[in-house]
């Protein structure tokens, strides 16, 4: 059985080596992010390209998700630095501060309207929280703190507030030249950070397009505000991720189980794309293997139901890129054995819309109920195989498709894998033959199994998806090939 759960791998330094980046690959990574946070436009077109490369050598196909910094506000830098904040002391961030000029007294900050959304009582987070000050007044350009949780402190680290609502917006000047970097490395995916709403996504979605990007949208759930909007944001993107890093700074690290389950029950429902992201295998950055506790934060995504769960830094810049890939691996599909992951949900009694919808969902509950091995879906945009997806079932969906960048996007999709697929012909029982004969080469089934294929009467037409046909292998109507 193919894992359904996709593997996203971060990519930097520790995977440029060519041969950990193999081994990363041979370990079963389905999707590689490029983090704008981090190095200059070309290493990135340089890293997707290789990926590109390496993925053909080994007959694999690999999506890029592009991935924005976003506004993450900041300090600026230290004189030495570091420094050694003291609890109880006395602790200015000072919009009016040089870049380098930082001391165990005050520090500049990135956003300079920063002083102008904070307040006395607020309570900042420094570090992914690992520093706590509090807000005692602001005067001017500075935030004149307390220091409630010390420790050293050292140049460009975050800052968040808990509970969110900072003004900053969510697409930066670097964001836009970004943008067109992404569009010009065929970015399969964007990930937008830190969008407060909707118009955020959109607003990514249309730079993106007229950079000349065809790629999908992933909005990442990293600010309070974001879940205020979160059905909104989810309409507007193509996907989520939960963000777990930012997002457990700004809404305490408590809420989010409940946020994550809630996020990917209601991505899935909207017929969308759900990606788990951020520590999941955090002690393999220096560990060859994970925690129990880390085990079980993969699983239980899996689990939950989402579509992929991402290594961040393990694979960035950790000490064991493909035994992180190769754990997660390992935990996906023993999740994926679980009878909780298989069991055939109740769905909302919502209308179907289109005809390829309808056809694509009638499939996956058909093949739920019959016993079916695989199923074909002949598709142009991936529309159907991704709406098959979005019920829970055991049955590997195989989008068969023309298009590369419909067969990287669909690398994200849960159970559904790409195959390159031709149709040319309108002979009906010529091409089911075709299909079945693929997925027979390619192990999926054999004699006897039954098989779904989706197609239109037209092929090449998107959306014109109208029909379901159930074959049994070895039993096929028509002229052999
Ligand atoms: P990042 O986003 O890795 O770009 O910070 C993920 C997160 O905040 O969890
Ligand atoms: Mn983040």
């Amino acid at each position: 059985m193919p894992r359904r759960t996709k593997i996203i791998a971060t990519l930097g330094p520790a995977t440029d080596d060519p041969a950990v980046l193999d081994e990363v690959i041979q370990a079963g990574v389905d999707v590689v992010r490029v983090n704008f946070s981090h190095g200059s436009a070309e290493e990135h077109v340089q890293r997707a390209d290789t990926v590109r490369n390496r993925a053909r050598a080994h007959g694999r196909q690999i999506g890029v998700i592009a991935d924005l910094q976003g506004p993450k506000i900041r300090i600026e830098g230290f004189r030495e630095g570091q420094v050694l904040l003291q609890e109880g002391a006395r602790f200015v961030l000072d919009a009016n501060l040089g870049p380098r000029d930082g001391t165990s007294e005050r520090v500049g900050i990135t956003y300079k309207d920063l002083p102008s959304d904070v307040e006395r009582g607020d309570t900042l987070l420094l570090d992914d929280g690992r520093i706590v000050l509090w807000v005692d007044e602001v005067v001017g350009g500075e935030i004149v703190c307390r220091v409630v949780v010390g420790g050293e402190l050292s140049d460009s680290k975050g800052i968040n507030r808990q509970g969110g609502g900072l003004s900053a917006k969510a697409i930066t000047d670097k964001d836009r030249a970004d943008i067109r970097v992404a569009a010009e490395m065929q970015a399969d995916y964007l990930a937008v950070s830190f969008p407060r709403n909707a118009e955020d996504v959109l607003e990514a979605r249309e730079l993106f397009r007229a950079a000349g990007g065809h790629g999908g949208v992933i909005a990442k759930i990293e600010r309070a505000e974001a879940l205020e909007a979160i059905e909104d944001i989810i309409r507007a993107a193509d996907a989520v991720m939960i963000a777990r890093g930012d997002l457990g700074v700004e809404i305490g690290d408590a809420e989010l189980p409940g946020v994550q389950k809630r996020i990917i029950h209601l991505a899935r429902s909207m017929d969308k794309v759900v990606i788990t992201a951020t520590q999941m295998m955090q002690s393999m950055v220096e560990s060859q293997i994970p925690t129990r506790a880390e085990v079980f934060d993969v699983a239980n995504a899996v689990l939950d139901g989402t579509d992929a769960v991402m290594l961040s830094a393990e694979t960035a810049t950790g000490r064991y890129p493909a035994k992180a890939v190769a754990a997660m691996d390992r935990i996906c599909r023993g999740a994926e054995r679980q009878a909780g992951s298989v069991a055939v949900e109740r769905r909302n009694p919502t209308r179907f819309t289109r005809v390829d919808e309808a056809i694509a969902k009638a499939s996956i509950y058909t093949a739920n109920h019959l016993g079916v091995k695989a199923i074909a879906a002949l598709t142009e945009s991936g529309a159907t195989a991704l709406w098959m997806s979005r019920v829970t079932s055991d049955i590997p969906i195989y989008a068969m498709t023309r298009h590369v960048a419909t067969r990287r996007k669909v690398t994200l999709y849960r159970g559904v894998y790409p195959v390159s697929f031709d149709v040319t012909s309108t002979d009906h029982p010529a091409v089911n033959r075709e299909i079945v004969d693929e997925l027979v080469r390619r192990g999926a089934v054999r004699d006897g199994d039954l098989v779904i294929i989706t197609k239109g009467d037209l092929s090449g037409v998107a959306g014109g998806t109208n029909a379901m046909k159930i074959v049994r292998v070895g039993e096929l109507i028509g002229p052999a090939t």
